[in-house]
């Protein structure tokens, strides 16, 4: 490539994610005002699109903030100070309920498991039965860090019929694949604007079941900008309590318009195709993949071949070929690298994805067959599920 020509780019990070032209084009439209017919309307459409990507009755709570608001609204709007919770932990994100949980002075019960695997379940169970005075369970639906599809639906089961409620953080799982609220009985599911809703990074998103709204009646940790209850009675007139991210909120119309033009079952199936591809193309290059029991739709960990430093592969691949992909955090830095394929992502998404990483990967000595992971990937790719 000619010295100095720009770099064209491609963006398959676990958020944020690439945003439709769609998207962007109706968020740069004229402001408008908040408290206005006009946003009323877009804000209506908004949050009823949100119930049905949550697939829940119950009203869904609109944050201008990032996700960690939200996860932070589920701390203090269900909980009051010493309580007990059980955290489950197996990556960073699991680790964060813990740190938020603690900065709120509950008592944290943690629950680990090693990075890559799936929660057990089993373990839970006796944890629970040790704790019976356990207030909640936080758990992580698509654990980022690690490319792990938690079993939610059973960690959601176990809380049921007891005092104990099930608190969720599906940031990075909502719109990927399915975490359907009401049918599995979460009582607190967290979603933010920037991973597979297309969306810039700057909403967050908190469904709460009527087991969860009972709780937040006697909760009394301190909370005012994140009272989920005020927010409530502002949305049922279709307001916001505060001056909400209001370009976001019209693109956030936008594309839940184009997520129900594509529909929830095509979605998840898109997923599910893009992530199979792209687990088949980084075994095709002679890798292994980091999530082998509970590989989540969203995004794949793979682990750096042959001693080779993942630092300097994702940097590679970003400064040569202007494809950034995400690396390892704290213990698995450079250990692993992650491809995420959540939201706005085609077919040819992951075939530049690969090639590239074909590209680098051999110029740091890797040996395999140049084409191998493309031919893998287009396999899938062409295969009509
Ligand atoms: C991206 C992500 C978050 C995001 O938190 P921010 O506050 O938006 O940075 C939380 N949890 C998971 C699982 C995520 O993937």
């Amino acid at each position: 490539m000619a010295a100095g020509a720009p770099l064209k780019r491609y963006l398959l990070t676990a958020g944020p994610t690439p945003v439709p032209e769609r998207v962007s084009l109706a968020m740069a439209q004229p402001m408008i005002f908040h408290r206005s017919e006009a946003f009323a309307a877009v804000f209506k459409e908004a949050l009823e699109g949100l119930q049905w990507v949550f697939r829940t009755t119950q009203p869904v709570i609109c944050i201008s903030g990032s996700g960690t608001a939200g996860m932070e609204a589920a701390v203090t709007n269900f909980h009051s100070p010493g309580d007990k919770v059980i955290c489950l932990r197996g990556g960073r994100f699991g680790e964060r309920w813990a740190e938020l949980c603690q900065a709120y002075g509950l008592t944290v019960v943690p629950v680990d498991v090693e990075w890559g695997r799936p929660m057990d379940v089993a373990a839970l169970k006796a944890v629970l039965e040790q704790t019976p005075d356990a207030r909640s369970v936080f758990a992580t639906a698509s654990e980022s860090s690690t490319g792990v599809a938690h079993p939610i639906r059973e960690i959601a089961a176990l809380c049921s019929g007891r005092d104990t409620l099930c608190i969720v953080d599906a940031i990075s799982a909502l719109g990927a694949f399915d975490v359907p609220q009401d049918e599995w009985g979460i009582d607190v599911l967290v979603g933010s604007s920037q991973k597979a809703l297309m969306l810039p990074p700057g909403l967050a998103f908190v469904g709460v079941s009527q087991k969860g709204w009972a709780r937040a009646r006697t909760a009394k940790l301190p909370r005012f900008y994140l009272d989920l209850a005020r927010m409530l009675k502002s949305q049922e007139k279709n307001e916001s309590t505060w001056t909400p991210a209001v370009s976001l909120i019209v693109g956030l119309r936008e594309s839940i318009r184009m997520m129900r033009e594509e529909g929830l079952e095509a979605i998840f199936a898109r997923h599910r195709q893009l992530a199979e591809a792209t687990r088949r193309a980084c075994m095709g290059l002679g890798c292994e993949l980091f999530a082998t029991d509970a590989p989540s739709p969203a995004v794949t960990s793979v682990r750096v071949p042959g001693g080779l430093d993942g630092s300097k592969l994702v940097q590679r691949l970003r400064g040569r070929w202007g494809i950034t992909i995400s690396g390892g955090q704290e213990k698995l830095k450079g250990k692993i690298f992650r491809v995420a394929h959540m939201g706005y992502f085609g077919p040819f998404d992951i075939i530049t994805a690969v090639s590239g990483l074909e590209m680098v990967l051999a110029e740091l000595g890797h040996t395999f067959e140049l084409g191998a992971g493309v031919q893998a990937a287009q396999r899938v790719l062409g295969s009509v599920e």
